[in-house]
């Protein structure tokens, strides 16, 4: 029988093991989307096969099963964040245990060569060639989410897993208020004139916009000592512990704001990974709470601040500093305009902040009907076709500008796309509270966002996954989770920006 003592001991010795094995990994990764030869994948994907056959038997034997129930036996005598790590592992050890160990090795071959197959199936537009993968990956989900929870419907599972507490019955009413209260401004919008956003669209030295991008860091307030940015072919953000965060962008020399906006949405990743409290680092306890979480943050700083007019105020003089001839005559208002040019466009990553929700919600009803097995694998694409009809009155040309251009799917990731719609929505709740407790707008226009960092550093950031993402939500908000907030704002501010 171990003693409570010799468990938590010994799970802090399992997490500091788990978190260096993850960090070696993590640099692994980076350094391939970076630095690293394109064959250098041979090697390094033989590392990443020994390195996770470790982690997983780290996790996987009776004495961490015995360690993780020693603690949560004994849960009124530990402390609530030990249990929480407990519980956290608990249900990770569940998740990897519950799938048969041949049906996750075929499910982890089916993966690897389904993107494969992806990547040649987009670039060719064929989308007949990745179907019978995509059959399969429905199939396997379906099947994991039985496993799981033979009780709820597999969609449900799925999304719960990605974003607790999401299921299909929070998720329609709130895709249909923004089916109905968004639909007809989007189309509205499209008939009128485009904003003129040509002057983003010059030559952009990359040189010149990695200084803008420093710049932009700091205005964000971003410990430049614990935060290193680089550059990749899609931006993401990963933090090791909260003294070493990554970001990456791309730049496109002939646009400015693709980058600028990039480094601010992964920036505001970036702050939620330096913000935990120093007490959850080296455990599961640091860093995001949800995957919705997490994009409320990115969102937050791209969108609601990012692209608003203050923030362009404070914006334009730095970017006039370094790119003096380009942004000659720009005025604040004409960047706030070009920067929410809205247009009901092809691609989801190029889409607007106004038609953005549009392009998850036709993921979302496709997947609801793959998992409950009302669609057959070949009538996808006829159906977001008309789907893109429907919601954004686009015509789809080809299928790599449609089914095919997300990269979720070939991956296994059914489930997911919600969390993206989610965190936008929970980010203007947020800043609604926000603007109670503090000057928001005064911090925009003065092109220093440490006092909203400081309030979502205190509200989320710090807090890790310590608190339960629903606790930790309406801790931020005031109240629970209202969708009419973030539907409210869009209108209002689209309405204006083009004289509806
Ligand atoms: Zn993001």
């Amino acid at each position: 029988m171990m003693t409570l003592n010799t468990a938590i001991e010994k799970l802090n010795t399992l997490e500091e093991t788990q978190r260096a094995y993850g960090h070696a990994m993590g640099v692994l990764n980076l350094d391939g989307a970076t630095a690293a030869p394109k064959r250098s994948i041979v090697g390094r994907s033989k590392t990443m096969g020994v390195l996770s056959g470790i982690t997983y038997q780290l996790m996987v034997n009776d004495e961490t099963a015995e360690v993780l129930a020693t603690i949560l036996e004994n849960a009124a005598e530990a402390d609530p964040k030990v249990v929480r790590r407990a519980e956290l592992l608990k249900e990770s050890l569940d998740d990897m245990t519950r799938i048969p160990m041949e049906e996750f090795v075929e499910y982890q071959t089916l993966i690897s060569q389904a993107d494969a197959v992806w990547h040649e199936a987009k670039e060719k537009s064929d989308y007949a060639m990745f179907a019978p993968y995509l059959e399969k990956i429905i199939h396997f989900n379906r099947r994991f989410a039985g496993y799981k929870n033979a009780d709820k419907p597999a969609y449900d599972v799925l999304l719960d897993d990605y974003e607790k507490g999401a299921s299909m019955a929070s998720l329609d009413p709130f895709f249909a208020l923004l089916r109905e209260k968004l639909t007809p401004v989007i189309l509205e919008v499209a008939k009128r004139p485009a904003p003129d956003a040509s002057f983003l669209r010059q030559s952009f030295p990359i040189h010149q916009q990695r200084v803008f991008s420093d710049r932009v860091m700091a205005m964000m307030g971003m410990d430049r000592e614990r935060c290193a940015i680089g550059e990749t072919e899609h931006p993401f953000t990963d933090g090791f512990n909260k003294w070493d965060v990554r970001i990456t962008t791309h730049y496109h020399e002939n646009d400015l704001a693709s980058s600028l906006y990039s480094v601010i949405h992964e920036g505001g990743h970036a702050l939620y990974e330096m913000g935990g409290a120093d007490e959850l680092q080296f455990t599961c306890l640091a860093g995001g709470a949800t995957m919705g979480l997490h994009e409320s943050q990115s969102r937050f700083y791209e969108n609601l601040i990012g692209r608003s007019l203050p923030f362009c105020k404070a914006l334009l003089p730095v970017a006039r500093e370094i790119f003096p001839a380009q942004l000659e005559g720009v005025t604040p208002e004409m960047l706030y305009a070009a920067v929410n040019a809205s247009k009901p466009s092809l691609i989801r990553t190029e889409s607007d902040e106004l038609t953005y929700a549009h392009h998850i919600m036709i993921r979302y009803e496709m997947e609801k009907l793959m998992m409950a097995g009302d669609v057959k694998v070949d009538e996808l694409p006829a159906l977001w076709n008309k789907m893109y009809k429907d919601y954004l009155g686009v015509d789809v040309p080809d299928d790599r500008r449609g089914i095919l251009q997300d990269t979720h799917w070939s991956g296994g990731m059914i489930g997911y796309f919600p969390s993206y719609a989610l965190g936008s929505a929970y980010g203007v709740q947020m800043l609604s509270a926000m603007e109670k407790d503090i000057d928001v707008w005064a911090a925009a226009e003065k092109g220093d966002l440490t006092p909203i960092t400081a309030w979502l550093g205190e509200k989320i950031h710090r807090h890790g996954s310590f608190l339960k993402p629903n606790v930790l939500l309406e801790q931020a908000m005031g109240q629970p989770f209202d969708p009419n907030y973030y539907v409210d704002y869009l209108v209002k501010k689209f309405s204006k920006l083009y004289n509806l």
